[in-house]
């Protein structure tokens, strides 16, 4: 399971700059899909620091009134599943009265935390600091945010406060065959899906009441082939309580996506696709996982209701047309059979081998039909191509001038070694590298 950070503090203080900082290689990623709508709430830390997920809490003000009582809830959910709390507080403004009943929540939740001061920027350190021990929550991390400075020191706190890694790599052997992650909002039917995929007899139901991290894969055969489950909010207990938004936990559902092959995101069809399905899935693509999109319910819906989802998906989620889409019934079992071919393939394209001489021909045909452009009077030269990595298949291109490729040529070339590579359900990643 990857560790996580949580950030909390009042509105103003800078966690959403700080988050930024922290996820900050989202832009690339985000530029390059139009249409995705970025989710400032979650995502994984990429640098100075082994792989992590945070999370910006949104801000816990005085008053909760703004904040809706879903992102209320995942704020609870995130703070009970944090492995490190980053307490944040304005350097420049000092102590204030939110700041001490944030404080006091925090210590009834018995989490490491640090207190990081923020916005040190052209202020004397010890000063701005001096405030704020009156918290009792130690020798603060101070920073500035927006510039980066102090952070890799605050990273390096964090690292020593999170569990060993070794304590997290807990079940890397139990995940055999083709990892499945079920994912999608409260009521969308995961737990029927889940339960039908399985099939009846096979289900094992273990009850670990209490814990957060319980073990969360379970193996199965089918056909003779293996694949392992990996659930998210005990989906697989038969008798579960009803997933209400309280259960909902967006955290699982990164850290199950995260150790899956094949995603498969459930819409409720006869709900339409929402906001909150948009931003789900956008992490879905982060993580780069393959991706079936399962629209369910669809056994009650009439022709008209059929035919908006459909035109939802075209609008609202242009920037994944590599997905598969699929309309099932969860609970009568109809499309749900064909789902198992389907993550078989998805599962085959995002563990492609490509053997260099293969990439760079395709390499070779794409630049011969439609050249890079020039840059400063001479042409960005794409000479020779490798395999970077799998789930998600990674391309890694060698050239000169690499730096200045406009997005729309990336775009091109994305695309084209998709078709070449025949790849379905699953994105593929462009990495230029140039000499220094
Ligand atoms: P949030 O509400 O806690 O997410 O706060 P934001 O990240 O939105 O920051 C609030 C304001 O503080 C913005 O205008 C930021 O530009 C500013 N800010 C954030 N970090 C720093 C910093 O390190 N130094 C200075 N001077 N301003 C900062
Ligand atoms: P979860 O919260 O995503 O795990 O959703 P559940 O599996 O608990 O399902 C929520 C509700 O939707 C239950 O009442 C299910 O019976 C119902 N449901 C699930 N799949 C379907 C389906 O394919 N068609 C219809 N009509 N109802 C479904």
């Amino acid at each position: 399971m990857l560790p996580v950070i949580a950030l909390v503090g009042r509105p103003n203080v800078g966690k959403s700059t700080l988050f930024n900082y922290l996820t900050r290689s989202r832009e690339a990623l985000v530029a390059d899909m139009p249409g995705l709508t970025r989710d400032r709430q979650y995502g994984r830390v990429k640098h100075g620091i082994r792989p992590c997920l945070v999370v910006d809490t949104g801000g816990i003000a005085d008053d909760a009134e703004g904040i809706e009582s879903f992102s209320r809830k995942q704020v609870q959910v995130a703070l009970e599943e944090a492995d490190v709390v980053l307490f944040m507080v304005d350097a420049r403004e000092g102590l204030s009265a939110s700041d001490k009943a944030i404080a006091e929540t925090l210590r009834k939740m018995a989490k490491p935390i640090i207190l990081v001061t923020n916005k040190i920027d052209g202020l004397d350190a010890a000063i701005a600091a001096s405030d704020f021990y009156s918290l009792a929550l130690g020798e603060p991390s101070q920073i500035a945010a927006s510039h980066g400075r102090g952070v890799p020191e605050l990273l390096e706190r964090v690292n020593q406060l999170l569990p060993p890694a070794s304590a997290l790599v807990d079940d890397e052997g139990e995940r055999k065959g083709v990892g499945i992650a079920v994912v999608g909002r409260p009521n969308v039917g995961k737990s029927t899906l889940v339960n039908r995929l399985l099939g009846e007899e096979r289900v094992i139901v273990f009850d670990q009441p209490g814990t957060t991290r319980d073990s969360i894969y379970i193996p199965f055969e089918r056909n003779g082939k293996q694949f392992t489950l990996i659930d998210t909010a005990g989906m697989r207990r038969r008798s579960k309580i009803a997933e209400t938004i309280e259960k909902f936990s967006v955290i699982k559902s990164l850290q199950a996506i995260e150790k899956a092959h094949v995603v498969i995101y459930l819409i409720d069809a006869s709900e339409g696709v929402t906001d909150q399905d948009a931003h789900l899935l956008g992490l879905v693509i982060e993580a780069g996982r393959a991706l079936i999109i399962g629209l369910n319910k669809w056994d009650g819906l009439d022709h008209a209701q059929k035919e908006t989802v459909k035109r939802q998906l075209e609008v609202k989620l242009s920037f994944m047309e590599f997905a598969e889409k699929h309309p099932i019934s969860a609970l009568h079992g109809s499309g749900v059979g064909k789902l198992f071919d389907v993550v078989n393939t998805l599962y085959e394209s995002a563990m492609i081998n490509m053997s260099t001489p293969v990439l760079t021909r395709i390499l070779k045909e794409a630049t011969d039909a439609h050249q890079p452009p020039m840059v400063n009077n001479r042409r960005i030269k794409l000479k020779y191509a490798h395999q970077g990595g799998r789930n998600p298949p990674v391309v890694i291109v060698h050239g000169v001038q690499t730096d200045a490729l406009p997005i729309s040529y990336k775009r091109y070339l994305t695309n084209y070694y998709r078709e070449q590579l025949k790849l379905s359900g699953t994105p593929i990643r462009l990495e230029f590298k140039s000499p220094a």
